[in-house]
């Protein structure tokens, strides 16, 4: 035999018996995005190299090492994208969605990243990406904070996840604070983390989100971007937060919460749970007003956030969330017995024309009556649908209750279609 070639490490298939909770969550997620106007937009999963380096920031984890990057059959260097803003703001830019424009966006759909795989970390992963273009004050920022906080509660994880919130100021207060973080860190130097050293030259603000405990103390102690602060940074988080407060949304502060990319500023917030181990978080974003710009585009006002469907999946499995009948894929099974097939089908036909919605899976290949009652059982459907010659004599059906005690009925097909409407 030949020998059977398998998907590729990190990358995973989705079988039949775990779609239905992915597209439980996905409706879910449409129907409250749906609820704040947001519009759906869908791009390539390939974009040039050159866009993700500038958009993502070389000095970034995911420049750095993470992207599936490949040249073409004519030598351009293209890349599988690791997130969806980058492109959503090239698409945009494209098709001049921007100018004199306010936007609500959301998409979805595999993200690639060259990642160690583990519980809650893979290699393609799906991401819901949603963003906002075009606003400038903190009710875009507490809108956001609070279509994902509906969308938790609707999902039962509103008390699994917790909000944290910061804010990186601009580029202006951050230089400054920069200064002062590194002369600090420059005392440490020898004794922080590979890749914090590393940072201190690249991408400082970072070695705060360092896991390396050592690292940890000495940041502890770190000047702060707070006191580094402009004026209007600090009073559009302080109004963020007001209204929050006044929306009952719980969040605390983390004064070292800064995200992996470069080009955040202002609101930054993460909505972490401990149900997951290390791969804790479930949706991040943030402000990121200075994209548009460095990617070609006039000054913008953005901010978005992603949250990752294999850790909330996990989440809604973990925590037994799913409502049992999202697995019913079966609602009524026809067993035809005897020469009856052609009546059968063309009955089936009918009955699925007057409900759409109805979920009528035929036997096909026929087979005796008890192997088909077998099967029917099996399929979850709550009624068989038996049909023999008497039965097609009568223009008629049996219907017989699977999963409830009820004596069988013969039934028209309009008596059948009240039935199960019923
Ligand atoms: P982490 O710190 O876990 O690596 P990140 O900061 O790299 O996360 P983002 O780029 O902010 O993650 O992506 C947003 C969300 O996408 C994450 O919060 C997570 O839920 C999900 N995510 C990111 N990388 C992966 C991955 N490799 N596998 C599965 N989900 C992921
Ligand atoms: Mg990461």
């Amino acid at each position: 035999m030949a020998k059977q070639l398998k998907a590729i490490r990190g990358m995973n298939d989705l079988l039949p018996e775990q779609s239905p909770v992915w597209r439980y969550l996905e409706d879910k997620i449409k129907s409250v995005l749906g609820a704040y106007g947001y519009r759906e937009i869908r791009m390539p999963v390939v974009e040039s190299t050159a866009l993700f380096q500038r958009g993502i920031g070389t000095a970034t984890d995911i420049v750095e090492k993470e992207m599936y990057t490949f040249d073409d059959r004519n030598g351009d260097s293209m890349t599988l994208r690791p997130e969806a803003t980058a492109g959503c703001v090239r698409a945009g830019l494209e098709h001049g969605l921007f100018h004199n424009q306010v936007q609500r966006l959301w998409t979805m759909g595999p993200m690639f990243r060259y990642e160690r795989p583990q519980k809650g970390r893979y290699r393609q992963f799906h991401q819901v990406s949603v963003e906002a273009f075009g606003m400038n004050g903190p009710d875009i920022d507490a809108e956001l904070i609070l279509l994902t906080a509906r969308l938790w509660r609707e999902l039962g994880l509103l008390d699994h996840v917790r909000l944290e919130l910061n804010t990186l100021g601009t580029l202006e207060s951050r230089k400054a604070h920069r200064e002062a973080l590194v002369n600090y860190l420059r005392q440490y130097e020898s004794e922080l983390d590979e890749d914090s050293q590393r940072r201190l030259e690249t991408n400082p603000l970072r070695i705060l989100d360092s896991k390396n405990a050592r690292t940890q103390e000495i940041v502890a102690d770190a000047p702060s971007l707070m006191d580094y602060l402009d004026d209007e940074s600090r009073e559009h988080f302080e109004t963020l937060q007001a209204m929050l407060d006044q929306a009952g949304v719980k969040y605390t502060l983390n004064p070292n919460l800064v995200r992996g990319l470069d080009y955040y500023g202002r609101t930054v917030f993460e909505w972490i749970t401990t149900e997951l181990g290390a791969q804790g978080t479930v949706c991040g974003g943030g402000r990121y007003d200075a994209l548009i710009e460095l990617l070609g585009g006039r000054p913008t006002p953005a901010i978005g956030f992603a949250m990752g469907l294999e850790r909330l999946v996990l989440m809604l499995e973990t925590l037994d969330l799913v409502p049992a009948d999202v697995h019913q894929y079966v609602d009524a099974s026809v067993v035809a017995v005897g020469d009856v097939g052609g009546y059968a089908l063309s009955l089936s036909e009918q009955l699925r024309s007057r409900m759409p919605e109805l979920k009528l899976q035929f036997n096909c290949g026929g087979g005796s009556f008890k192997s088909q009652m077998k099967k029917a059982d099996r399929s979850g459907a709550r009624y068989a649908l038996i049909i023999g010659e008497d039965e097609m004599q009568a223009g008629e059906v049996t219907v017989k209750p699977l999963r409830h005690e009820a004596e069988q009925q013969r039934l028209d097909l309009d008596g059948l279609v009240a039935l199960l409407q019923g």
